[in-house]
């Protein structure tokens, strides 16, 4: 029923929005995909408001702090708006989807039919929950060591403080991304992707329930999931130790984004009940509360610094 929902959303805001603007300006080859488009901002829209629906009460009722004045928040919603509902996710699903088309198409000219999860493991046949669940696992493995070697690089941790500068986290806080690292991510998911053959539209609800665990985890709440809940999913009380200034650079802990299992297996988890203050004490300050092009921008120069061979004192 919700996915009628979205489709009729997604009819008119194609209809009323997108073709026009393609017809505009002469973009006629786009026509097929604009439909899709529109549901993936759709999607995206619906996954803001859930989010804001439960975390906020959430927030207000239980913080771990609070904050006389919330400018650096404000920053943290145009990133979540830009990389879930505008420009990003469009971008992201018509290259992907390109490339998907491409790969597959070159894969069976040469005769060979592009695998899929289900022909690997025939008992997910008939089996759509089942499938996602292997989906995501895998999916979830693949950004632990996305995210736990973003620690682990100097110059790529230099991008990637951007993330851990914020001193105010909330819920807002999960897309607060340097766009070198999105185009990382993209890349890194987009290989992924193809080697297990994602359909770009096939799981876009239970998708949405995944980027609602993530804003879920940066929530200025004080919410742990219990001794066993704590094992089975990522809480806010595990992912802020994370985000810890205890833990700020390049060694942290719980670098899972949805499963804990990782961390577990890796022996990087840390399920201390703590709550401690968030931030990055040696990323510059205009990555923590300059505006949205400030904070990009000190984020390339900090990139381009760490690139620079170390300067060693006096042996
Ligand atoms: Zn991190
Ligand atoms: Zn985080």
């Amino acid at each position: 029923m919700l996915d009628r929902f979205f489709n009729i959303i997604a009819g008119d805001l194609d209809q009323w929005l997108i073709l026009p603007v393609l017809y505009h300006f002469g973009w006629m080859e786009w026509e097929e995909l604009s439909f899709d488009w529109a549901l993936v901002c759709v999607y995206g829209m619906f996954a803001v408001i859930l989010t804001y629906a439960v975390c906020w009460p959430l927030e207000y009722f239980r913080p771990v702090e609070h904050w006389p004045n919330k400018k650096a928040v404000a920053v943290d919603m145009l990133y979540t708006i830009v990389s879930r509902v505008g420009v990003l996710p469009v971008v992201s699903f018509l290259l992907f989807y390109q490339v998907q088309v491409w790969f597959t198409g070159m894969l069976v000219d040469n005769g060979f039919i592009p695998p899929t999860l289900e022909t690997v493991f025939p008992f997910l046949f008939g089996h759509p929950l089942l499938t996602f669940f292997v989906y995501a696992l895998i999916l979830d493995f693949a950004d632990y060591w996305r995210h736990r070697l973003s620690h682990g690089f100097r110059s790529w941790y230099a991008l990637h403080a951007l993330h851990h500068a914020q001193r105010q986290m909330s819920f807002w806080s999960d897309d607060r991304n340097h766009l070198l690292d999105d185009l990382i991510s993209f890349l890194w998911f987009g290989v992924i992707g193809l080697a297990i053959g994602i359909p770009p539209l096939q799981f876009p609800l239970l998708i949405l329930l995944l980027r609602f665990m993530e804003s879920l985890s940066h929530a200025n709440v004080r919410l742990s999931f219990g001794r066993i809940g704590e094992r089975l999913l990522v809480s806010p009380r595990f992912h802020r130790l994370h985000h810890g200034l205890r833990a700020a650079g390049r060694v942290s802990c719980n670098y899972g984004a949805v499963f804990p299992y990782w961390d577990m297996i890796f022996r990087t988890a840390d399920f201390s009940a703590l709550y401690l203050p968030t931030g990055d004490a040696r990323a510059p300050e205009a990555m923590a509360t300059g505006s949205y092009l400030a904070q990009q921008w000190s984020g390339l120069k900090h990139f381009r610094s760490a690139l620079k061979p170390r300067r060693h004192g006096p042996a």
